[in-house]
């Protein structure tokens, strides 16, 4: 065994195994890998994967790494041996509501460069001829997707890595680690003390329990997942190939199946979901397996029909596996059998009970742990995704950034509540349960809520806001009260919204779009993630971090893009010079504050503290702004005291406050923040003095209008880290000249070689229109990109999106077309903002 190493892996599952391979092709050498079982068949939740990949996903970087996988899968091979079958696959629509939604993945295909088609029920079943095509009503065809061997990809890319310097031990449990200085330095193994610098947990359920011994955190939960292999079908006698048949899911029934040999596999997601604590999982030494062989040998660990019997099924035996429970499989198998009938004639020839992993979003959680350096996660992974998991935690760890944006698996994504057992129970069932729904992309999560309010919410509550939840917070999102406004408004002149643009939505946001224009309305900002950067370095380190001039006096704003080293832009933020060197930094999200934190000197020069809990913001925004405030105030909120992007503090009232003059809706106005003590007192001063104004309270539906009208972009949605800021509109922010800067190089060179794509405006032709986002958008034939943001302006009476085309698409006029539901909506790119180009009304 081995004392020293560059890296410890632990795991030598798909996701260990692919971190392995894609960091000796980067040229790391000196990696060991470590399981508790044995190699190759651990014992984990890879060993017992059926294998099928379907790779549409409505997460671009999720389908890429699944699009990546296959590829990767299918260039693999062990011992002449293919790692997957391309075989195809058919979702098929047993309710006209799932044909519908067929056609919203195939769209999602097609924004992500994935191939498919929705096909008629005749044609699914001349793909699949044990199909009863008169029980469905069409399916979505992916030709790409196709079948995995988990257990025989592990060993090709194993052995990739040992013939690379990777070393590779089995039966080796971690017991614990050694940290020194906020670093991990050591893994301690039943086979002894390995010396370290940096480890990368890939432990799939048992994440949680062996990042605890290092104090790392991996929200995630063990759940229980049951599958099936039946008898031998009578229409499959005679075949001796392992897979021909396209994979199948019926997702209005939660189940899916793939063709073994003879037999058909079955599982279900259907029953309800039976979550494991990571603590109640045997260990391994419990684990003495007589099939280790079989297992291996029949690779995946699912026996083959003719090497095994029914009764050496039963006394399967795996610290992954939990006692499978026929009475969650009976209502499954019959609705499967509806479908597939020849499923009538056949019974279990073997059963399992394998566990596998659900985070609170159903996404991986991938990076390096916030709170110990040196400590990598790549955990709640499916086979689906674990090449692609693998290649971007190695460019991760490699280089500081990963070819594709990360943000959806980013360990630094969630607030602090996501990592406490209660949420990641709650939210992990949900995740299962839902795994198969149709899902607007709107629909909110019923529990646990409320967790996170405002100091408003009293008050919001009473006027009937309708709250959305978001990172915990409850936000409201438009007010029943505000049907008064509506019925004063001219938005019952506007078209109605129809089928998925009409739900999670209320026209009475289109009166407060249009209030907010014409009067004032306050928006509760609370939720918007904000920090303190302070300290003697932190001028200096905010210049590193932005690519923004913010050497600026005191009470200055600056709007700034912060980069990656590839240039890509990793947020936008705000920050507000307060003092000499203290500075408030408005972002998107706990990762940013991670970001700010990791890049942090460790010299104590600088201190990033959230600010975020304690204290609340009420944007008070409309061409009445002025007179609502500056009477409360002994400030002067004049222009020329007060212009636009600068901060002062001032009282409102009695209340201290810091006010801060931007506004994301482009109105007059400002953003105002005071100690959440003080809220409510904020609030009720506010509101009574914007009564004889006609203010209401306004939500996020308008809010997004608003914005979307003034062309300001949204983190995550219209940018992200692969897109540079000249890309995304955003060039003004880049100050090449302010010194050097993180991404400063990239985006040199970006700028030299000019733009083969741009974020652009799109107006649909029918503003009965509205799409929702991640829609294809098509030129001459051929897709050319997709709808990053929607919306219908109210105040410019136009439904318009949008999203990255081409140079040569990206002029005002040009013609695109978005495909939406399958059906194609003309459109033409238009010069941007809509609303108020030159920004007057935020200077008035
Ligand atoms: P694992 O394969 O579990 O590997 C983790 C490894 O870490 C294990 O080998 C374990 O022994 C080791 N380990 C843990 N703790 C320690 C320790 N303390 N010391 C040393 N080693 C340790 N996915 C798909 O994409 N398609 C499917 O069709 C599919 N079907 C599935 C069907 C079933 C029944 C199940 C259970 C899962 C299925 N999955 C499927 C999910 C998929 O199998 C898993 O998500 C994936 O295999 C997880 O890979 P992993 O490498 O993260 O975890």
């Amino acid at each position: 065994m081995q004392t020293h190493a560059r890296l410890v892996i632990i795991g030598a599952g798909i996701v260990g195994c692919s971190a392995a391979y894609h960091l000796a092709r980067l040229g790391w050498r000196d990696i060991v890998v470590i399981d508790q079982g044995p190699l190759f068949a651990t014992g984990g939740s890879t060993s017992h994967a059926p294998g099928l990949v379907f790779q549409t996903n409505g997460s671009q970087t999720m389908c890429r790494m699944a699009q990546y996988a296959v590829k990767l899968y299918g260039e693999l091979s062990l011992d002449d041996q293919p790692c997957f079958y391309p075989v195809g696959s058919l979702e098929v629509a047993y309710t006209p509501e799932r044909l519908r939604d067929l056609h919203r993945r195939r769209g999602w295909g097609r924004s992500w460069g994935l191939h498919s088609d929705v096909i008629g029920p005749a044609e699914a079943r001349a793909q699949l001829p044990l199909l009863d095509d008169s029980k469905i009503l069409g399916a979505l065809a992916v030709p790409g997707d196709g079948i995995a061997k988990a257990v025989r990809a592990c060993e090709a890319m194993a052995r990739f890595a040992q013939a690379h310097g990777a070393s590779f031990y089995g039966r080796t449990p971690v017991t614990g680690f050694e940290t020194a200085g906020g670093r991990v330095t050591a893994v301690l193994t039943g086979q002894g003390r390995i010396a370290t610098e940096q480890v990368l947990l890939c432990g799939g359920i048992w994440g949680p329990k062996v990042g605890r011994l290092a104090g790392v955190s991996v929200p995630l939960t063990p759940c229980q997942h049951q599958y099936v292999r039946t008898t031998p079908l009578r229409e499959l006698l005679g075949e001796t190939r392992e897979v021909v048949h396209p994979i199948l899911r019926h997702q209005d029934k939660a189940m899916y199946a793939r063709q073994v040999g003879n037999s058909y596999g079955v599982g279900s997601y259907q029953h309800t979901p039976l979550l494991v604590c990571p603590d109640d999982i045997r260990p391994h030494e419990t684990w003495v397996s007589a099939t280790e062989i079989t297992e291996k040998d029949n690779n995946n660990a699912f026996p083959q029909p003719s090497a095994i019997s029914v009764a050496s099924v039963a006394t399967w035996d795996m610290p992954s596996v939990m006692p499978f429970t026929p009475e969650h499989f009976d209502g499954p198998w019959q609705d499967m059998a509806e479908i597939l009938p020849t499923l009538r004639g056949a019974d279990f020839a073997a059963t399992m009970n394998g566990m596998f992993s659900f985070t609170p979003d159903g996404n991986p959680v991938v990076g390096e742990a916030p709170n110990l350096r040196g400590f990598w996660v790549a955990e709640a992974v499916w086979v689906t995704h674990g090449g692609g998991v693998g290649k971007a935690v190695a460019e991760l760890m490699a280089t500081g950034s990963a070819e594709w944006d990360m943000r959806d698996c980013d360990i630094d994504r969630f607030e602090p509540h996501a990592h406490s057992a209660p949420y990641v129970l709650a939210r992990g069932w949900t995740q299962y349960d839902e795994v198969y729904d149709i899902l607007h992309p709107l629909q909110q999560m019923e529990q646990p809520r409320p967790l996170r309010t405002s100091p408003f919410y009293a008050r919001q509550q009473a006027l009937g806001a309708v709250f959305f939840e978001g990172r915990g917070w409850e936000r409201p999102q438009w007010f029943e009260s505000n049907v008064e406004t509506l019925k004063r408004s001219n938005v019952q002149t506007f078209n109605p919204r129809l089928g998925w643009a009409a739900r999670c939505w209320s026209p009475i946001a289109g009166a407060e779009h249009l209030a907010t224009r014409e009067h004032i309305a306050l928006y509760d900002m609370t939720p918007l993630t904000r920090c303190e950067v302070a300290g003697p370095g932190a001028l200096a380190f905010l210049q590193h971090l932005t690519t923004n001039q913010l050497e600026k006096p005191a009470g200055s704003v600056v709007y700034t893009c912060m980069c990656d080293e590839r240039g890509g832009v990793r947020s936008d933020v705000t920050v507000t010079r307060l003092a000499e060197s203290e500075f408030q930094v408005a972002c998107n999200g706990p990762a940013d504050i991670a970001w700010l934190r990791r890049h942090a000197p460790e010299d104590g020069r600088v201190l990033v503290r959230e600010t975020t809990p304690g204290t609340c913001c009420v944007g008070v925004w409309g061409p009445r702004a002025r007179e609502l405030v500056q009477p409360l105030s002994g400030d002067d909120f004049s222009n020329e005291t007060f212009p636009y992007f600068t901060a002062r503090r001032v009282y409102i009232g009695e209340v201290p406050c810091m006010a801060q003059r931007v506004s994301y809706v482009g109105e007059l106005g400002w953003e105002i923040y005071t100690s959440a003590d003080y809220g409510l007192r904020l609030w009720d001063l506010l509101w009574a003095a914007g009564q004889p104004l006609g203010a209401i309270a306004a939500g996020r539906t308008a809010f997004d209008a608003l914005r979307l009208e003034k062309g300001y972009r949204l983190w995550g949605a219209d940018m992200h880290a692969e897109h540079t800021p000249y890309e995304a509109g955003l060039g003004f922010t880049v100050k090449l000249d302010k010194g050097d800067f993180l991404g400063r190089d990239a985006l040199i060179r970006a700028k030299e070689r000019g733009l083969s794509r741009k974020l652009c405006c799109m107006v649909l032709d029918d503003s009965a229109h509205v799409v929702l986002g991640k829609e294809p958008i098509w030129a001459d034939g051929q897709v050319v990109g997709y709808v990053s943001s929607a919306t219908y302006g109210y105040s410019v009476g136009k439904s318009f999106a949008y999203g990255y085309l081409p140079i040569e698409l990206a002029s005002a006029g040009a013609r695109v077309e978005i495909e939406y539901f399958g059906e194609c909506y003309g459109a033409t790119v238009a010069r941007e903002p809509l609303f108020d180009p030159h920004g007057a009304r935020l200077r008035s």
